[in-house]
Protein backbone atom coordinates (compact mmCIF):
# COMPACT_ATOMS: atom_id res chain seq x y z
CA UNK A 1 0.00 0.00 0.00
CA UNK A 2 2.77 2.56 0.93
CA UNK A 3 4.32 1.75 -2.51
CA UNK A 4 0.50 2.82 -4.18
CA UNK A 5 1.51 6.30 -2.87
CA UNK A 6 4.19 7.10 -5.37
CA UNK A 7 2.22 5.23 -8.03
CA UNK A 8 -0.62 7.49 -7.71
CA UNK A 9 1.85 10.48 -7.63
CA UNK A 10 3.13 9.25 -10.92
CA UNK A 11 -0.23 8.82 -12.53
CA UNK A 12 -1.51 12.16 -11.30
CA UNK A 13 1.85 13.59 -12.96
CA UNK A 14 1.44 12.12 -16.14
CA UNK A 15 -2.05 13.33 -16.48
CA UNK A 16 -1.03 16.51 -15.84
CA UNK A 17 -3.05 16.96 -12.57
CA UNK A 18 -0.21 18.31 -11.27
CA UNK A 19 3.20 20.07 -11.80
CA UNK A 20 6.40 18.37 -10.66
CA UNK A 21 6.64 19.33 -7.17
CA UNK A 22 2.64 19.41 -6.13
CA UNK A 23 0.16 17.24 -4.80
CA UNK A 24 0.56 14.90 -1.70
CA UNK A 25 -0.52 11.92 -0.49
CA UNK A 26 -1.23 10.50 3.08
CA UNK A 27 -1.84 6.72 4.47
CA UNK A 28 -2.73 4.96 7.84
CA UNK A 29 -3.95 1.67 8.48
CA UNK A 30 -6.21 1.14 10.83
CA UNK A 31 -4.97 0.34 14.43
CA UNK A 32 -1.19 0.89 13.31
CA UNK A 33 0.44 4.37 15.28
CA UNK A 34 2.04 5.53 12.17
CA UNK A 35 0.82 8.30 9.21
CA UNK A 36 2.86 7.84 5.82
CA UNK A 37 2.88 11.05 3.88
CA UNK A 38 4.57 12.42 0.78
CA UNK A 39 7.55 14.81 1.75
CA UNK A 40 7.59 18.27 1.02
CA UNK A 41 8.65 20.14 -2.16
CA UNK A 42 10.26 16.74 -3.45
CA UNK A 43 9.39 15.57 -6.88
CA UNK A 44 6.87 13.32 -7.06
CA UNK A 45 7.48 11.35 -9.44
CA UNK A 46 10.62 9.98 -7.96
CA UNK A 47 8.86 8.65 -4.71
CA UNK A 48 9.06 5.60 -3.45
CA UNK A 49 8.48 3.80 0.09
CA UNK A 50 11.73 5.21 1.07
CA UNK A 51 10.75 8.22 0.28
CA UNK A 52 8.02 8.29 2.25
CA UNK A 53 7.97 10.26 5.45
CA UNK A 54 7.09 8.30 8.48
CA UNK A 55 5.50 10.49 11.31
CA UNK A 56 4.74 8.36 14.42
CA UNK A 57 0.91 8.24 16.23
CA UNK A 58 1.55 8.93 20.27
CA UNK A 59 -1.59 9.32 22.30
CA UNK A 60 -4.03 10.41 19.06
CA UNK A 61 -0.97 13.10 18.53
CA UNK A 62 1.39 13.04 16.02
CA UNK A 63 4.58 13.27 16.91
CA UNK A 64 6.73 15.60 14.70
CA UNK A 65 10.57 15.77 14.20
CA UNK A 66 13.51 17.05 11.70
CA UNK A 67 11.48 15.01 8.98
CA UNK A 68 9.66 17.01 6.22
CA UNK A 69 6.38 16.15 5.49
CA UNK A 70 4.16 17.47 3.21
CA UNK A 71 3.17 21.73 3.44
CA UNK A 72 -0.24 19.95 3.52
CA UNK A 73 -0.12 17.86 6.80
CA UNK A 74 -2.80 19.50 8.62
CA UNK A 75 -5.11 18.94 6.06
CA UNK A 76 -4.38 15.13 5.86
CA UNK A 77 -4.11 14.92 9.67
CA UNK A 78 -7.43 16.58 10.54
CA UNK A 79 -9.34 14.04 7.99
CA UNK A 80 -7.31 10.88 9.13
CA UNK A 81 -7.78 11.44 12.95
CA UNK A 82 -10.14 8.63 14.35
CA UNK A 83 -10.11 6.23 11.97
CA UNK A 84 -12.36 8.57 9.90
CA UNK A 85 -10.21 6.66 6.34
CA UNK A 86 -7.19 5.53 6.10
CA UNK A 87 -5.41 7.86 2.66
CA UNK A 88 -5.98 11.51 1.91
CA UNK A 89 -4.93 12.68 -1.68
CA UNK A 90 -5.08 16.08 -2.84
CA UNK A 91 -4.18 17.05 -6.61
CA UNK A 92 -4.73 20.24 -9.01
CA UNK A 93 -7.07 19.01 -11.76
CA UNK A 94 -7.15 21.07 -14.53
CA UNK A 95 -10.80 20.81 -15.31
CA UNK A 96 -11.96 20.44 -11.40
CA UNK A 97 -10.22 23.88 -10.56
CA UNK A 98 -11.54 25.69 -14.52
CA UNK A 99 -14.93 24.51 -12.90
CA UNK A 100 -15.23 26.20 -9.93
CA UNK A 101 -13.30 29.03 -11.74
CA UNK A 102 -16.13 29.47 -13.66
CA UNK A 103 -18.19 29.92 -11.01
CA UNK A 104 -19.97 26.51 -9.88
CA UNK A 105 -20.45 24.52 -7.21
CA UNK A 106 -19.11 20.86 -7.91
CA UNK A 107 -21.59 19.44 -5.74
CA UNK A 108 -23.93 20.57 -8.28
CA UNK A 109 -22.42 19.73 -11.16
CA UNK A 110 -21.84 16.30 -10.24
CA UNK A 111 -25.83 15.79 -9.49
CA UNK A 112 -26.32 15.70 -13.21
CA UNK A 113 -23.96 12.67 -13.68
CA UNK A 114 -24.82 9.14 -12.33
CA UNK A 115 -21.54 8.04 -12.73
CA UNK A 116 -19.95 10.07 -10.69
CA UNK A 117 -23.24 10.25 -7.84
CA UNK A 118 -23.64 6.46 -7.65
CA UNK A 119 -19.82 6.06 -6.43
CA UNK A 120 -18.54 9.13 -5.42
CA UNK A 121 -20.15 12.06 -2.45
CA UNK A 122 -19.03 14.86 -3.65
CA UNK A 123 -18.91 17.98 -1.50
CA UNK A 124 -19.63 22.19 -1.91
CA UNK A 125 -17.01 23.92 -2.93
CA UNK A 126 -13.68 25.03 -0.42
CA UNK A 127 -13.56 28.60 -0.90
CA UNK A 128 -10.13 30.46 -1.82
CA UNK A 129 -7.75 30.26 0.64
CA UNK A 130 -4.03 30.02 0.90
CA UNK A 131 -2.09 27.19 0.11
CA UNK A 132 -0.59 25.32 2.57
CA UNK A 133 -3.08 27.06 5.61
CA UNK A 134 -4.36 26.25 8.45
CA UNK A 135 -7.62 28.13 7.09
CA UNK A 136 -7.53 25.42 3.99
CA UNK A 137 -7.08 22.41 6.04
CA UNK A 138 -10.16 23.40 8.62
CA UNK A 139 -12.86 24.46 5.67
CA UNK A 140 -11.54 21.06 3.87
CA UNK A 141 -12.35 19.03 7.14
CA UNK A 142 -15.78 21.26 7.67
CA UNK A 143 -16.70 20.57 3.97
CA UNK A 144 -16.07 16.89 4.22
CA UNK A 145 -17.73 15.72 7.29
CA UNK A 146 -21.06 16.20 9.56
CA UNK A 147 -20.65 17.95 13.37
CA UNK A 148 -19.88 14.77 14.61
CA UNK A 149 -17.21 14.67 12.24
CA UNK A 150 -18.25 11.90 10.65
CA UNK A 151 -17.24 11.79 6.48
CA UNK A 152 -20.11 13.29 4.26
CA UNK A 153 -18.29 13.05 1.11
CA UNK A 154 -15.58 11.28 -0.64
CA UNK A 155 -14.16 14.29 -2.96
CA UNK A 156 -14.32 18.62 -2.61
CA UNK A 157 -12.98 21.28 -4.83
CA UNK A 158 -11.16 23.89 -3.32
CA UNK A 159 -11.42 27.10 -5.28
CA UNK A 160 -8.69 28.77 -7.73
CA UNK A 161 -6.28 25.49 -6.27
CA UNK A 162 -6.74 22.10 -6.73
CA UNK A 163 -9.39 19.04 -4.98
CA UNK A 164 -9.06 16.80 -2.09
CA UNK A 165 -10.00 13.35 -1.88
CA UNK A 166 -10.53 10.31 0.64
CA UNK A 167 -10.12 6.28 0.04
CA UNK A 168 -9.68 2.92 1.78
CA UNK A 169 -6.78 2.93 -0.60
CA UNK A 170 -4.57 5.70 -2.85
CA UNK A 171 -6.15 4.54 -5.29
CA UNK A 172 -9.73 4.64 -4.23
CA UNK A 173 -8.85 8.57 -3.37
CA UNK A 174 -7.81 9.38 -6.79
CA UNK A 175 -11.00 7.22 -8.84
CA UNK A 176 -12.44 9.81 -7.02
CA UNK A 177 -10.81 12.29 -8.41
CA UNK A 178 -10.98 11.04 -11.52
CA UNK A 179 -14.63 10.73 -12.15
CA UNK A 180 -14.78 14.57 -10.92
CA UNK A 181 -11.94 15.38 -13.69
CA UNK A 182 -13.74 13.80 -16.62
CA UNK A 183 -17.46 15.01 -15.83
CA UNK A 184 -15.83 18.60 -15.50
CA UNK A 185 -14.09 18.03 -18.38
CA UNK A 186 -17.54 17.00 -20.28
CA UNK A 187 -19.77 19.85 -18.26
CA UNK A 188 -17.12 22.71 -19.36
CA UNK A 189 -16.62 21.48 -23.09
CA UNK A 190 -20.74 21.51 -22.99
CA UNK A 191 -20.89 25.31 -22.87
ZN1 LIG B 1 -2.32 22.06 -3.53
Amino acid sequence: MITAIGDVMREAYSRRWITTRDGNCSMRQRGRDTLYITPSGTRKTTIIPETVVRLPIFESKLVLSDKRPSGELEMHWLLQQEDKTQCVLHLHPTYIVATMMAGHDLHDVAKEFPEVYRYTRVGHNVPKLPAVSAELASSTYFQMTDPSGALICDVVGQANHGATSVGKHPWDAFEHIERLEHICEIFLKSR
